[in-house]
């Protein structure tokens, strides 16, 4: 199918974590540009008798992070399924050969660069998320400015049980792998599981650990100079871990008002 909206790509590998939790990793178009912490709009066909145009199909569209690299041949989506939900109960049925549309622009400000202020830049990043909210930084940590323009890079990724914590190893291999040799900045990854009380395991809500110091404790105090922190995924966690932020003096990255603070909600 050709239109200059978007792409039709194939999908190449499904990764199936938990019966609710699942990758996929799709062709990508050669001219397909974004930067690590973008999304992409998704488009599944579905037979549709009502479809306005009379084709007998309509596209439903939703966004998606990347979590993969600026420079994969591949794009990797990683996606929760929705009980009910129109576009990720179809998405989770879809396996390798089957077809997504992608919209040729990639969209978002989840991106590092927000924090590029022609001041040296922060020395420690915070990629803090919640479930699915962690595919953006899967990206921002394949990339390998990431690890020379930080010196730390501090990964918090809060679930609901251990086996939610997709991409674990894949990260904990990141901090001593050739990115970490070239770049040399120390990534530390703090799991969140709020189901169940696990020893070593920080298991309560992001924003009572923010409170109480508990995720400082656990990696390095919080600082305006130092700190650049991105927040992603349920809008409550956003929310307020944003006000417990702004009331120790931490701002939203804007153009012309820089900040310390990069947020995106998923719904
Ligand atoms: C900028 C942006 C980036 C996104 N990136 C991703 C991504 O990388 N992976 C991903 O799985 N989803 C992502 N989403 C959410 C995604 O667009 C869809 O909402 C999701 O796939 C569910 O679609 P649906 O049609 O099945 O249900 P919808 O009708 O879209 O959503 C129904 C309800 O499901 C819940 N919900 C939606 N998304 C999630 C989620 N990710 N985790 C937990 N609960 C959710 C909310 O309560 C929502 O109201 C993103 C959303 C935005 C705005």
């Amino acid at each position: 199918m050709a239109s200059d909206k978007y792409t039709t790509e194939t999908i190449t590998s499904v990764r199936v974590w938990t019966p609710k939790l699942f990758s996929v990793r799709t062709t990508r178009h050669p001219d397909y540009r974004f930067t690590p912490g973008q999304f992409a709009r998704l488009g599944l066909r579905r037979a549709d008798a009502q479809a306005k145009d009379g084709s007998g199909w309509s596209t439903v569209w939703r966004a998606y992070s990347m979590a993969s690299g600026r420079d994969e041949s591949e794009l990797e989506f990683y996606s929760i399924v929705v009980p009910g939900g129109e576009f990720s109960t179809e998405f989770a049925r879809l396996g390798v050969g089957d077809s997504v549309l992608v919209d040729t622009t990639a969209y978002g400000f989840l991106t590092t660069d927000r924090f590029q202020t022609g001041q040296p830049d922060g020395h420690d990043l915070w990629l803090i998320s919640t479930g699915t909210g962690l595919a953006p930084f899967v990206s921002i940590l394949l990339d390998p400015k990431t690890w020379t323009d930080y010196q730390r890079l501090i990964v918090v990724h809060s679930v609901h049980a251990a086996q939610e914590l997709v991409y674990r190893e894949e990260i904990e291999k990141l901090a001593s792998g050739p990115l970490y040799q070239r770049g040399g900045a120390q990534l530390l990854y703090l799991p969140v599981v709020t189901g169940t009380a696990l020893p070593g395991v920080l298991g309560a809500r992001i924003g009572q650990l923010l409170e109480t110091g508990q995720l400082e404790a656990a990696a390095v105090p919080l600082d305006l100079q130092r700190s650049r922190i991105m927040l992603c995924g349920n809008p409550d966690m956003v929310s307020s871990s944003r006000k417990l932020l702004a009331a120790r003096g931490f701002t939203t990255s804007r153009r012309n008002a820089p900040g310390q603070l990069a947020v995106e909600n998923y719904w």
